[in-house]
């Protein structure tokens, strides 16, 4: 077993540690305007991306991109994620990053979606849930009728990042409710389609502002459904997957920014006459996330070194999101008990640490829903 990363990737690593100590941490409180990165902000960071050759990381080679396997873009986003500057849910500053549902789209739809955001022509977003539907998809409501060459869509989808923004959405609906998950379809959608419309984009305690969308008998065409009628759920595996180990490299940004700052933090300020690393009590919540952190790395770069093997990673991707986002969330709220009063102001990074990463514990997966999957395979896995 070898447990040290290649050295092309530690090179990797350390040259974008250095970047996002120089060029983001310093001005990390000042990027936002409202819910999103300031736009002179967004050109200047992809601009030096580019440079660096960090531009399309996610995109394969045979679309003009890098093709970086998953264990170098687990060490991207773990060094993306020790700044608020870097928006924790929307695309990061490597450039457009087509969901791997459009890379499964035939070539004509290619040329309508899949080419144009690579190119940044068009943005997208991915709409599954809805008022009723969330934790439990094979609950959502909407459907698609096929009406001869037209599918007729009508339903109400809910916290749908960027949708202000997208000039399509990636939209999942049942074409059969009687088969439940497996009745789910997937298709494209244009904004700009006669029946759809944003009906109010809502604020939330993280900055982020996803919409409620309506389909008023939206007619698209048959040949925006991607792949086959009941494909929808099996096209977003991948997506799932990968971007459940995405939350849990987030984590460990944002875990180990917790520790620079509530070790500098404690071993300047002094109460009753002595430093606070000096105090056990300090000394053990810096020492808990600590554990907590060299724990989860393991487990996170592994996940994504068996992505890149070809492995089946379900599980691994179950447990990193789980873990990543609580070990997290529980490392800012010690950094911010540590910090004390100075904590909470938005002069520090803290609070939003705190809030992002107690959102990511119900995005994408609450815990007691992925306990509640990983739970089939503990129970097969150990009594067979
Ligand atoms: C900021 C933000 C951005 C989002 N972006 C998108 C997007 O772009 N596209 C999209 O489709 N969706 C998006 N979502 C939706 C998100 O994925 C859902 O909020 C999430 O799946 C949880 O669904 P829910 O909110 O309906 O909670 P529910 O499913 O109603 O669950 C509520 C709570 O009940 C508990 N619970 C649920 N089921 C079980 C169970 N079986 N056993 C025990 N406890 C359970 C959990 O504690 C859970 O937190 C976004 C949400 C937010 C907040």
């Amino acid at each position: 077993m070898d447990f040290e990363l290649p050295e092309e990737l530690r090179l990797m690593q350390e040259q974008i540690r250095r970047f996002v100590d120089k060029e983001i941490i310093p001005t990390e409180r000042d990027a936002y305007e409202g819910p999103d990165m300031k736009p002179e902000v967004r050109a200047k960071l992809e601009a030096q991306m580019k440079e660096m050759g960090y531009w399309l990381i996610t995109v394969p080679e045979e679309y003009g991109g890098l093709g970086m396997g998953l264990l170098a873009r687990v060490l991207l986003w773990e060094e993306m994620g020790r700044t608020i500057a870097i928006p924790a849910r929307k695309t990061q500053i490597f450039g457009p990053e087509p969901s791997p549902i459009l890379f499964q789209l035939n070539e004509e739809q290619r040329k309508d979606y899949l080419y144009p955001v690579i190119s940044g022509e068009k943005d997208c977003c991915f709409a599954l849930t809805e008022p009723d539907a969330g934790s439990d998809p094979a609950a959502i409501r909407s459907t698609a009728v096929r009406e001869g060459d037209y599918y007729v869509i009508n339903g109400y989808k809910r916290f749908i990042t960027n949708a202000q923004h997208a000039d399509f959405v990636q939209l999942l609906v049942s074409t059969d409710k009687s088969k439940g998950a497996r009745g789910i379809s997937a298709f494209l959608v244009d904004m700009d389609t006669p029946g759809v419309s944003i009906v109010r984009a809502q604020q939330t305690m993280m900055d982020d502002e996803p919409c409620e969308l309506a389909f008023d008998n939206v007619r698209v065409h048959v040949s925006k459904l991607i792949g086959r009628e009941g494909d929808g759920f099996k096209l977003a595996q991948d997506w799932i997957n990968t971007g459940r180990i995405r939350h849990g490299a987030r984590g460990l940004g944002v875990m180990r920014r917790c520790l620079e700052m509530g070790t500098d933090y404690a071993k300047q300020r002094e109460t009753f006459g002595k430093k606070l690393a000096d105090r056990q009590a300090v000394q053990w919540m810096l020492v808990d996330t600590h554990l907590d952190l060299e724990q989860l790395r393991l487990a996170v770069y592994r996940a994504a070194w068996r992505y890149d093997q070809g492995m089946d990673v379900r599980h691994d991707a179950f447990a990193v999101k789980m873990l990543g986002d609580r070990l997290s969330f529980q490392a800012a709220d010690r950094c911010l008990q540590i910090h004390g009063g100075i904590g909470f102001t938005k002069e520090l990074p803290i609070e939003k640490f705190w809030r992002d990463q107690r959102s990511m514990m119900v995005t994408e997966g609450p815990e007691e829903v992925l306990r509640m999957s990983l739970a089939r395979h503990v129970l097969d896995h150990y009594a067979p």
